[in-house]
């Protein structure tokens, strides 16, 4: 039989892309060499998405119930929450994913699968080889470690290594300031670990709200993380039972330290083993070519998620996934990167989305800036958590929001709201007369068009 669509991974973009797919009545199979989920189910958002609610509730007891905290066992429950993951949040997840797949009449073969021809995939599964045809396929392979370009890489361990240790390591060095190294970084230190953050030059977090970022980051450095900026890691040796990393600074100086453990997230596409330059996909600077409706070079063929480079989050892959399925069921669509939510889950939240101040400067249109604390929330003021911003990037002349940066609690969830609202390019006077529910951060919409009405208010006044 030929399949109208193969998808090769069954990650975050294999998945969507599957689903999708089935919408259409299309003859669906999905190959997957080892677990269905991903890295993004598997090792990834949710057992690291787990610890980081786990120390989100660290401070918010400690705050509230100051006698209660000392008394909780951090090693016992860390591994107790890792033994849930693994045992039985993981296999749960998978199997669900597996059921709802098998319920959209999507066939899933496990097994590792490379390319044969431009229609055909053999897999090598556990019973011997098998091929597979198809008329289209989407590569949905995600990524691999990235430890190369460190000496002595083995000393270097990658996220998933958490979900294995036996004890808490009393010091950990979490190399490159991502959001998931600084999603890490909080929820260990709130385990008592020492924890620090080498922050690369172009870190990812250098294209955010500067001024954000740097409240995130003042607020993490409160609570005992620290932060090395703008440095080179020369040399990584063991040193007795810990790890030791030379570092050159932003002043040229050699600087040594000492860590119980190493880890980075740094990854890199993963499609070395699928033969793809045999059958003519085109790769170029080591990312395989695609065009914004995730194609190849070749025209059955296309890419989604972090095998293209182009994506490095769950939600882009899933995106990706949905828009090269699309394709492939003859529904012209493109991809655009302009309004992705991003998260940081720590304690406080950060969420942003649309254009930065820098990004509204860059575009040369006319922009103007509005800063709306936190405080201003009744909910802030009941949580007595009143530190945090909202920074309001808005369009004066079309009077639309064109991107939103927050810290404060639950900021992830406030940002979908206003994601909307720059995507319907709503009107922020039409703000003022949506009745948030009360009390909720959501009301910092509200306040935002309340100090639009007020300056705009002054400005008429002011001219006559
Ligand atoms: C610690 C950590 C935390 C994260 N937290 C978040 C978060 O909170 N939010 C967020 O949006 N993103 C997060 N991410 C990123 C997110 O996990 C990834 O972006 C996402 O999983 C990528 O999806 P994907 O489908 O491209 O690849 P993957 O999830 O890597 O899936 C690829 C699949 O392909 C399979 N495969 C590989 N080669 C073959 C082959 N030859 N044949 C068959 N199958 C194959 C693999 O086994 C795998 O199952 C996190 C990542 C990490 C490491």
């Amino acid at each position: 039989m030929i399949y109208d669509l193969a998808i090769l991974g069954g990650g975050p973009a294999g998945t969507s892309a599957a689903s999708t797919a089935s919408a259409y009545g299309a003859r669906i199979v999905l190959i997957e060499k080892s677990r269905l989920g991903g890295q993004c189910l598997n090792t990834g958002c949710y057992p690291l998405t787990k610890l980081c609610l786990f120390s989100r509730q660290l401070v918010e007891m400690r705050k509230s119930f100051p006698n209660l905290t000392p008394s909780i066992k951090k090693e016992e429950e860390f591994l107790k929450l890792t033994h849930f993951v693994s045992a039985t949040l993981v296999p749960t997840l998978s199997e669900m994913v597996r059921k709802s797949l098998a319920d959209e009449k999507i066939d899933i073969v496990y097994g590792e699968a490379q390319f044969f021809s431009r229609n055909e995939v053999s897999v090598e599964g556990n019973d011997g080889w098998r091929t597979i045809r198809f008329r289209h396929a989407i590569i949905c392979t995600g990524s691999v470690p990235n430890n190369d370009r460190f000496s002595n890489n083995n000393l270097v361990d990658n996220f998933g290594v958490l979900l294995e240790w036996e004890k808490l390591p009393r010091s950990v060095l979490l190399i490159e300031c991502g959001f998931s190294e600084v999603e890490l970084a909080f929820a260990l230190n709130e385990l008592g670990i020492d924890v620090t953050v080498i922050k690369l030059e172009n870190s990812i977090l250098s294209n955010e709200e500067g001024d954000i970022i740097d409240y995130l980051i003042l607020f993490l450095q409160s609570r005992g993380i620290k932060f090395i900026n703008d440095s080179q890691i020369l040399d990584i040796s063991r040193d007795k039972e810990s790890k030791q990393v030379e570092l050159l600074d932003r002043f040229d100086q050699h600087r040594l330290f000492s860590f119980d453990k190493i880890i980075t997230s740094s990854r890199k596409p993963n499609y070395s083993n699928l033969d793809l330059p045999k059958i003519g996909v085109k790769i170029e600077d080591g990312l395989i070519q695609t065009n914004r409706k995730m194609q190849t070079s070749l025209d059955n063929i296309y890419a989604a998620g972090e095998v293209t480079g182009k994506s490095w989050s769950a939600n882009i892959a899933s995106e990706q996934g949905i828009v090269a399925s699309l394709n492939c069921m003859g529904e012209e669509t493109a991809m655009d990167y302009e309004l992705i939510p991003k998260k940081i889950l720590t304690y406080p939240e950060f969420a942003a989305v649309g254009l930065t101040t820098h990004t509204a400067k860059q575009s040369g249109r006319p922009f103007e800036i509005v800063d709306i604390p936190i405080s201003s929330c009744a909910k802030a003021q009941i949580r007595e958590n009143v530190l945090g911003l909202a920074r309001f990037v808005l369009d004066p002349v079309e009077d639309t929001i064109l991107g939103v940066h927050i810290v404060c609690p639950d900021a992830s969830e406030v940002l979908t709201a206003m994601a909307f609202a720059i995507k319907s390019k709503i009107k922020v006077r039409d703000l003022l007369h949506f009745p948030f529910p009360h009390p909720t951060y959501c009301e910092l919409i509200h306040h935002l068009a309340t100090e639009k009405k007020r300056r705009l208010t002054k400005a008429i006044l002011s001219t006559g």
